[in-house]
């Protein structure tokens, strides 16, 4: 079956860009569908076996100069989590896939993504009933992980789309209710470093503190851009080609504006995170990629190839 599906995937030259976040050791109870060690080796091996991985620029390449075979995928990677390197790197190694990874630069080192601050807050809190004021007031009650995790993806929603200061108030307020957070969730200097020089490994630029760029003026978003830049190139001595915009989505976090600001600020490819494929046709700096949901590796397989077939979100 899989395979009757990746050749009918072959008759129509598409690429297929998929977008990872982390890989877990162990499954979390506070996210539970996230991928794993065991569930990640098995797609990285289906991937082998039945399409060409490329390198997301060799790809964009091929693209552009109509030469797309129709069955390749590229594998990414968005923000920059210390497991990118401690676990899905050595998979990735395995099978010599070759993996891009788009870092927001300001994270390195001990930082932590807001939204991990408020997951990491409610994993910890004791049982109870919590309320947290503030322009968007949140309540909630913990016991069982499910209430946590309805909790974290309630608040998440919440303020998601506040002014940042003020989002960041929401965030420390809720914070300072537990004593300790985890600072080695994204990569230090070191790790993005060892993850850089391995074969088959691209770094690629997603602004310095992930802000939605839609929600910022002209020049903020233009430095923001830039300043990613330069901070992982003036820690990699490598210069950045790709570039993936924060959350992704054209026109609520992105606009024809902010694809100009990164061409202008010498990125040459750029992806988001609407569902499609690549093909000769595809605007170079609006790259669409693939969320590779189902747990299911044959379930997967089969939405690839629809994929790649223009039958699945295209
Ligand atoms: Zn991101």
């Amino acid at each position: 079956m899989i395979r009757r599906l990746a050749a009918l995937a072959m008759r129509r030259p598409r690429h297929q860009t998929l977008i990872f976040h982390r890989v877990r050791n162990q499954p979390d109870p506070m996210s539970p569908s996230e991928p794993t060690t065991n569930w990640f080796r098995g797609l990285v091996q289906m991937l082998a076996n039945d399409f060409e991985l490329l390198s997301l620029s060799t790809a964009v390449q091929r693209a552009v100069e109509g030469r797309l075979s129709g069955r390749s995928v590229s594998i990414t990677f968005d923000d920059g989590y210390a497991d990118n390197q401690t676990v899905a790197l050595p998979i990735l190694a395995e099978f010599n896939a070759p993996a891009t990874f788009f870092v927001a630069s300001g994270f390195l080192d001990g930082g932590r993504m807001w939204n991990d601050t408020i997951i990491e807050t409610i994993r910890r809190l004791p049982e109870g009933r919590y309320s947290i004021d503030g322009p968007t007031p949140v309540a909630f009650e913990l016991s069982d992980w499910e209430s946590r995790r309805t909790a974290a993806a309630s608040t998440i929603i919440a303020w998601k789309h506040l002014p940042l200061a003020d989002r960041q108030a929401c965030v420390d307020q809720l914070a300072a209710k537990v004593a300790e957070l985890p600072s080695d969730l994204m990569m230090s200097s070191n790790q993005l470093r060892a993850l850089a020089n391995t074969p088959g490994v691209t770094i690629g630029g997603h602004t310095r503190s992930h802000p939605i760029l839609a929600k910022l003026d002209a020049a903020q978003a233009r430095s923001e851009i830039e300043n990613g830049k330069r901070d992982l190139e003036d820690l990699l001595q490598q210069e950045l080609t790709l570039f993936a915009y924060p959350n992704g989505k054209q026109v609520v976090d992105f606009r024809l504006e902010h694809a100009e600001l990164v061409r202008q600020a010498g990125f040459q490819a750029a992806v988001a995170t609407d569902w499609g494929t690549l093909d000769a046709n595809t605007d170079r700096f609006r790259i669409p990629r693939f969320t590779p949901w189902h747990r299911n590796l044959s379930r997967f397989s089969i939405d690839l190839a629809r994929c790649h077939y223009g039958l699945l979100g295209v």
